[in-house]
């Protein structure tokens, strides 16, 4: 029975991530998943005996209750954070059981770690390191994510030495089955974790965090294996391998290497810039300006970006899309992969406010459609369209493919300052000749722009 409901259950995951693959089908996803879980649950509870029962269902209910909460409490804009944290106790989950199996084996039914399989030891090692790094990486990732943490780096090649290292001391672990050297692996993996994430960048934490799920899904599943769990054999691995090809796209998307996001970070060298752009000259407009600009259009892009979510412009842009549709003004959304502060984050936005997914499109279908088109209306994005990317050489987001709205006729951009975005690099694109700066929080701009058009 148990083998029944788990296999269902696997079936339900691996269908939930398919239905997650598009916008269309991802509440359709959703639901699988979480009916997967649900089977998850109560196949872990037959599989019970009754003296173990009561403590497991009560940690579940607490452990669930805590959860619940913290989803209900958490804005959207913290959602990556929230992410990176939750993956750091799958870390913590995977060096407990570690532990358990290396100090207490009699509870797994098998002999001490000097006397048992190479195997065993090889998967109890590897749930410890992969466990160790996902957890202290996923609590720095949290606190740079929630700008706690801003200091500076450790050099790749220390990186490197202290990975040398946590292979010769995993390398002993399976040979001589010293538990010694599984502590000392451990706390280097731990200390891995943090070195190896002090020094990404912030425009490559999109993919740190990826990495990061990618991490936690190859740590659970080597839990499955020290429990004999299929289930979470097979649920960590389609995390990891989901996780894995994503952080794969999203550097594609990023024009670089996962080798050079991880081991050749670029830190945000150009913070200096924002007093830059104190001192040179922009046009400012008027929401009333704007309004006759996009009146007068004949296709209008919309590109949102994090200032939209932190203003919860998301209906106000959908009714201003829907005020130039009625006008027979081509409208269409352009949504960069890392635009946001979550893969998909935009996506996510827009179709709460029930953007028709027709008018959304990805990086690559739009561009070519900026040089026929009147007006671009970037709301509160900034990196994803910095023509920098593609011009210097010493940026920290060089090489990022952009939103080319720069070849708009009009660019109108919706912010509150001349400030910098995440990379804290200066937008050229603020001081050319086609771009009107509209200065005020997202939304409210955004309402006097309707009633304008209106
Ligand atoms: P940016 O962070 O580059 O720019 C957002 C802009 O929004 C800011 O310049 C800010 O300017 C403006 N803004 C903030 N609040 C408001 C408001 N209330 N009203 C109007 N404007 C506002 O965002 P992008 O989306 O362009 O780029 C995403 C960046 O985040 C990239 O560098 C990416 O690498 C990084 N990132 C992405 C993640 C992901 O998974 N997508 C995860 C982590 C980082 P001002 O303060 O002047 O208003």
């Amino acid at each position: 029975m148990t083998d029944m409901l788990y296999l269902t259950s696997a079936v339900c995951f691996i269908l939930s991530l398919k239905g997650l693959s598009s916008a269309e089908s991802a509440r359709r996803g959703n639901l699988y998943g979480i009916s997967g879980m649900i089977l998850a649950c109560i196949a872990s509870y037959l599989a019970l005996d009754f003296s173990s029962a009561l403590p497991t269902m009560s940690a579940i209910a607490i452990g669930g209750g805590i959860g619940f909460f913290i989803a209900r409490i958490v804005s959207m804009t913290s959602l990556p954070q929230l992410v990176a944290g939750f993956h750091s106790l799958v870390g913590l989950a995977a060096v407990l059981i570690s532990f358990s199996a290396c100090y207490a084996p009699g509870l797994f039914g098998t002999p001490p770690c000097a006397e048992t399989h190479i195997v065993r030891l090889i998967e109890v090692g590897l749930g410890a390191a992969i466990g160790a790094v996902t957890f202290s990486g996923s609590v720095m990732a949290f606190l740079k994510l929630h700008g706690v943490y801003k200091g500076h780096g450790v050099s790749s090649s220390t990186n490197m030495f202290i990975a040398l290292l946590m292979c010769s001391l995993f390398l002993y672990f399976v040979y001589a089955g010293d538990t010694v050297a599984f502590i000392a692996l451990a706390a280097l993996s731990l200390l891995f974790g943090v070195t190896l994430i002090i020094p990404i960048g912030g425009a490559d934490m999109p993919v740190v965090v990826s990495m990061l799920n990618s991490y936690s899904g190859w740590a659970a599943s080597g839990i499955g294996f020290t429990l004999n769990n299929d289930l979470l054999v097979i649920t960590g691995a389609l995390v990891g391998a989901s996780g894995a090809i994503l952080s794969y796209i999203m550097c594609k998307g990023m024009n670089r290497s996962l080798w050079n996001v991880i081991f050749a970070s670029k830190q945000d060298v150009a913070a200096n810039n924002a007093i830059l752009s104190e001192t040179r000259s922009y046009k400012q407009g008027a929401p009333e300006d704007a309004a006759f600009i996009l009146k007068n259009a004949k296709s209008v892009i919309i590109v949102p970006g994090y200032g939209m979510a932190t203003s919860k412009a998301q209906y106000a842009l959908k009714e201003v899309g829907d005020i130039l549709k009625k006008k027979k003004i081509c409208v269409k959304y352009a949504i960069h992969p890392v635009a946001g502060r979550m893969p998909g984050h935009m996506n996510v936005l827009l179709a709460e406010a029930d953007v028709p997914y027709d008018d959304v499109f990805a990086l690559d279908e739009i561009n070519r459609d900026f040089a026929s088109c009147d007006v671009a209306l970037v709301v509160g994005a900034n990196d994803v369209t910095n023509p920098v990317a593609k011009n210097d050489r010493s940026s920290s987001i060089y090489g990022m493919p952009i939103l080319e709205v720069e070849k708009a006729k009009t660019i109108l951009f919706l912010k509150r300052s001349m400030g910098n975005g995440y990379a804290k690099v200066d937008n050229e694109l603020f001081y050319a000749q086609n771009t009107m700066m509209l200065l005020g929080d997202a939304k409210k701009t955004l309402e006097t722009v309707i009633r304008g058009i209106n």
